[in-house]
C-alpha cells in the first residue's frame, strides 16, 4: 500500500441538529475499506445527495459524511486483477454517498463489484452528465418497453419533467419515437422541454387531486418521478393496458389510490430501483446511452459546477427548483 494521499472533499458536519457542508482536506487513509481506490474527476448531483447533505437519516445515518451517490474517474490502486490501475470506471448506487464516502470527494474506495467500465467514446464527464438520474430514466423507459410500450399506442407522460430524471426521460422517449407530454411545475422551462423533444408541456395542475376514482384516459404510458398524489392521479389517466414506471417521491412517499385503474383498465405500476439492482443491469443501460440511446441535447445543456457551488445547487433540489443535469467537476 502506498502512503496516504491528501485530497479535498465536500464533507457534511452535524452540529446541534444542523447540517452544513464545507470543503475539507482528508487523506486516503480516512476512506473506508475496499479493494479499488479511484481518483474521482467528476460526480453528478442527485436529489438523494440533497437529502444526505441536509441530514436525512433515511439516507445517511451518521456524520461527518461525504455525499455523492455517483462518481467517475481512474483506478489508482487495486487489489483485484479485474481493475488494473489506469482503468476508467463509473460507480453509481449501492452504498456510495449514503454511508460510504461518496463522489463529492476527490477519491473514493469501494468494492470492485460496484465498478462499471467506462463505455467506449465516453469520458468521466459524459458519464456523470447521465449519472444515477440518467440511469434511472433509462431503467424507467426500459421497463415500459419490456411491458410492450410502443409509440403508436399514444402519448407518454413524464412528470417532474424538468428534473434530472425527467429531462433525460423526455429526450430518450422522444429519440425512441414516442409522443411525449412533459408535466412540469416550471412554466419558464417549457421551451427547454420542447427543445428536448416534448410535443406538449402541461402544468402540474393536470395531476391535481380529483375525487373520481377514474378519469378520461389520455396517456398510453408514463414515467413518474414524483410519487405522492400526482402519481395517484396519473394512474387514473392511463389507457387500458398501459404502464407507469415509478421511481421518485419528491411529492411524497405515500400513494393513496383505488384498485380501479388496475382491475378495470389493466394498468401496470412498475417500480424502478437504480441502486441495488445487479451490476449487469446497470451496465446494459450505460451501453445503450453510449450508443442508440444517446441524449445529445441533455449532454449539451449540462451545467458544470465546482465544490464551492455544491451548497446552493443542493438546496435548489430540495426546493424543487433544480433543472436538467448538474455535474460536479473536481478540477474547477
Ligand atoms: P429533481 O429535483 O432534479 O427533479 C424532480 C422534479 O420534480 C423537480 O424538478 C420538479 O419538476 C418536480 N417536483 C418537485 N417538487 C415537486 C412536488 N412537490 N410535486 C410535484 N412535482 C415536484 O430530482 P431527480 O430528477 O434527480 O429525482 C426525481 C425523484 O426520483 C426523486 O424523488 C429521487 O429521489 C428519485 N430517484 C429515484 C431513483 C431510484 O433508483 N428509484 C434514482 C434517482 C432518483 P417540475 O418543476 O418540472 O415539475
Amino acid at each position: 500500500m502506498t502512503a496516504p494521499t491528501e485530497f479535498k472533499a465536500w464533507r457534511v458536519h452535524e452540529q446541534d441538529g444542523h447540517y452544513q457542508g464545507a470543503e475539507q482536506t482528508l487523506t486516503t487513509s480516512d476512506l473506508p475499506e475496499g479493494n479499488v481506490l479511484i481518483r474521482v474527476s467528476h460526480s453528478s448531483l442527485n436529489y438523494k445527495d440533497a437529502l444526505s447533505a441536509s441530514g436525512n437519516k433515511g439516507v445517511t445515518r451518521s456524520y461527518p459524511h461525504t455525499p455523492g451517490i455517483d462518481a467517475a474517474g481512474e483506478v489508482v490502486e487495486s487489489a483485484t486483477g479485474e481493475w488494473p490501475t489506469g482503468s476508467q470506471v463509473i460507480v453509481t448506487g449501492y452504498d456510495l454517498g449514503m454511508n460510504t464516502a461518496g463522489g463529492f470527494g476527490e477519491y473514493i474506495r469501494v468494492p470492485a463489484d460496484w465498478c462499471i467500465p467506462m463505455p467506449g467514446g465516453w469520458n468521466a464527464r459524459t458519464a456523470m452528465i447521465y449519472g444515477t438520474a440518467g440511469l434511472t430514466a433509462g431503467l424507467c423507459v426500459q421497463k415500459l418497453l419490456t411491458m410492450g410500450a410502443r409509440p403508436e399506442q399514444g402519448r407518454v407522460a413524464v412528470s417532474g419533467a424538468s428534473g434530472a430524471v425527467g429531462s433525460v426521460a423526455v429526450e430518450l422517449l422522444t429519440t425512441l419515437g414516442f409522443d411525449v407530454v412533459a408535466i412540469s411545475g416550471k412554466s419558464s422551462h417549457a421551451d427547454n422541454l420542447k427543445a428536448l423533444g416534448a410535443t406538449d408541456v402541461v402544468g402540474r395542475e393536470t395531476l391535481a387531486e380529483e375525487k373520481k376514482p377514474l378519469v378520461k384516459p389520455v396517456f398510453a404510458n408514463a414515467v413518474d418521478t414524483v410519487g405522492g398524489s400526482p402519481l395517484a392521479e396519473l394512474l387514473k389517466q392511463i389507457q387500458p393496458g398501459g404502464s407507469v414506471s415509478c421511481c421518485g417521491l419528491v411529492a411524497g412517499p405515500g400513494l393513496q389510490t383505488t384498485v380501479l385503474p388496475f382491475i378495470l383498465r389493466g394498468v401496470n405500476l412498475l417500480g424502478v430501483d437504480s441502486v441495488e439492482i445487479p451490476l449487469a443491469e446497470k451496465h446494459a443501460i450505460w451501453k445503450k446511452f453510449a450508443g442508440d440511446w444517446a441524449c445529445p441535447k441533455t449532454e449539451a445543456s449540462a451545467r458544470d459546477i465546482g465544490r464551492a457551488e455544491l451548497d446552493s445547487a443542493l438546496k435548489a433540489f430540495l426546493k424543487g427548483e433544480s433543472s436538467g443535469k448538474v455535474v460536479l467537476d473536481h478540477r474547477r
